[in-house]
């Protein structure tokens, strides 16, 4: 790794209470770089035992956390988003070295990820009641709005800064404690991450990560008692079990899972802002985000021109080690993911699909880099139609009337982000009301702010993160109704 301006934020141990442990089974994992091969570090290996003590220290620190003034939490909240933001390039560093994103990418991921920590700091001071107009005398009836109490979070390996501070932002300027269990592959950045927490003065036990046996530890989470709420991000495979393990002490969820997300390009649509954006929405991470185009639904009139472009611009794409200057694409995640983008490019060329980028498909066989493909002809007997791609592929399919564009675009169980490009307001008005996705991005290829609100409907999820409704999940409304006046 590139030399880290504090070699402490590069943590091996799991932070407990205040404390940084190694498992008592003195079992670890090692931590990779996908774009090399080489081990980073190791991190311990833990299990439901120590799981079961980290929910009795966020019990323990709930007690206080909750007590405190908003205004103390926030300000808690500030130092550790201005921390993170003076380690930002540290951080990336990790990030990069773990993940395989780009450096600067990396970066970018770490000003997003300190955006929700600064914004839930603020929002913490304005979770107001009400007070309701009674309809019965001599009562008096308010709503008060308090935090749910001990949550824990799962995290994936795609976003390994934001999609943690996304949860811990919320819930902890809610009142709440918080036990993170990151992604096996990427916990460097988590460990760096609380380390950062610790130093703006976040109390023992309020935020706490524990790494290891996952399914273990999920099932601790899950039958918890004291645990109040989980909130996932992961696969809609994983949620499920989740949600099942959850029901006998209903839990409460919050679930980001997969997304199918539709591209849609009607004749009307400028083609060179539709290229750029799609360019920007499936090619950012590797096209390993849960929102990135998965299917794209070309208009006849404009199909062939838009194909040409898009492969013109992503034969640009540099591939390579994140760390390397003008890099676009680094690897994917590891060798399972490439497997499996591999096979869903051979699958669909195998039915049919041309291939329109010149690239060939694998530039490296050592390590799990995929050159970024655009592909046409694609049709709904393709895996890569019904299955989440994560990886740099593009399919093109072509449609000719609105309500086919909407048709095929909702015959999917996802529904988390939906794009559409055109210049007609009544085309924008009927698409975007006829899209049963949780997001609409109409003319852009970028949507993803700690102000506006993010999830999916049907199986993409449960809930929202960011925005003033991300915060709601974290409480719970209490009606208090005084009696006898
Ligand atoms: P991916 O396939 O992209 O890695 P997953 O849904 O498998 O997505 O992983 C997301 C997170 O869920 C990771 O932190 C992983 O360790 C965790 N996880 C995977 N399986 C389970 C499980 N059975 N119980 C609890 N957590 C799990």
């Amino acid at each position: 790794m590139k030399t880290l301006t504090q070699p402490a934020l590069l943590k091996d141990k799991c932070y407990i209470n205040g404390e940084w442990h190694s498992a008592a089974s003195g079992k670890t994992e090692d931590i990779m770089n996908p774009a090399t091969g080489e081990v980073i570090t190791a991190v311990p290996f833990m299990d439901d035992t120590e799981a079961l003590k980290a929910i009795e220290h966020a019990a323990a620190a709930q007690i206080g956390w909750r007590s405190e003034l908003a205004k103390t939490r926030s300000a808690i909240l500030r130092r550790w988003f201005e921390l993170v933001m003076a380690n930002q390039d540290d951080l990336a560093l990790i990030l990069s070295s773990e993940q395989g994103k780009p450096f600067g990418e990396a970066k970018g991921e770490i000003a997003y990820a300190a955006s929700f920590i600064e914004w839930f700091g603020e929002e913490g001071k304005r979770i107001y009641g009400d007070i309701i107009p009674e309809n019965i005398p001599g009562t008096r009836m308010t709503v008060r709005k308090e935090p749910i109490g001990v949550t824990v979070a799962i995290t994936p390996w795609n976003f390994p800064a934001a999609m943690i501070t996304r949860k811990a932002g919320p819930a902890l300027a809610a009142g709440c404690t918080m036990i993170i269990k990151p992604a096996p592959q990427t916990p460097l950045t988590a460990f760096a991450l609380v380390a950062l927490a610790e130093e703006a003065g976040v109390p023992a036990g309020v935020l706490q990560v524990i790494t290891g046996d996952s399914i273990a530890i999920g099932e601790v989470f899950c039958e918890s008692k004291t645990v109040r709420k989980l909130s996932f991000t992961g696969s809609t495979g994983v949620g499920k079990i989740l949600m099942r393990q959850s029901a006998d002490n209903i839990k409460k969820l919050s679930l980001e899972l997969g997304g199918n997300a539709p591209f849609i390009v009607f004749d009307d649509a400028n083609v060179n802002a539709a290229v750029a954006g799609a360019v920007v929405a499936k090619f950012r991470n590797n096209g390993q985000t849960c929102v990135c185009p998965n299917r794209f639904y070309v208009q006849s009139g404009i199909h062939d021109e838009f194909v040409e472009k898009l492969a013109a611009e992503v034969d640009k794409l540099k591939i390579g080690n994140g760390m390397e200057e003008g890099v676009d694409l680094g690897p994917l995640i590891d060798e399972k993911a490439h497997e499996s983008v591999l096979k869903l490019i051979l699958d669909a060329k195998e039915k049919g699909a041309v291939q329109a980028t010149k690239r060939d498909l694998v530039t490296n066989k050592r390590a799990p880099f995929i050159s970024p493909v655009v592909l046409t002809n694609a049709d709904d007997s393709m895996q890569l139609c019904s299955k989440e791609i994560f990886g740099p592929v593009a399919p093109v399919y072509k449609f000719e009337t609105i309500d086919e564009a909407i048709a095929v675009s909702n015959d999917t169980d996802a529904g988390l982000a939906a794009y559409l490009y055109t210049q007609s307001i009544n085309t924008y008005t009927k698409v975007s009301e006829g899209l049963e996705y949780g997001i609409v991005a109409v003319n852009t290829g970028a949507f993803s702010t700690e102000v506006a609100p993010f999830g999916g409907v049907k199986e993409s999820g449960l809930g929202r993160e960011g925005s003033m409704y991300g915060i709601e999940d974290y409480l719970e409304i209490k009606y208090v109704c005084l009696g006898g006046l």
